[in-house]
């Protein structure tokens, strides 16, 4: 599987979880997993 980013590692997201996290975007997943935070980008 080819997983794409989307942009430059986020490193101090503070909307995507408790505290402060570093951020992958991705494109290209087929995981489909259930309650994935940004289904769009599968
Ligand atoms: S949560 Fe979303 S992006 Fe992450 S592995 Fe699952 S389907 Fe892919």
């Amino acid at each position: 599987m080819k997983i794409r980013l989307a942009e430059e590692p986020q490193p101090d997201s503070i909307v995507d979880g408790e505290g402060i996290r570093t951020v992958i975007w991705t494109q290209g997943c087929n995981h489909n997993c259930k309650g994935c935070h940004n289904p769009r980008n599968t």
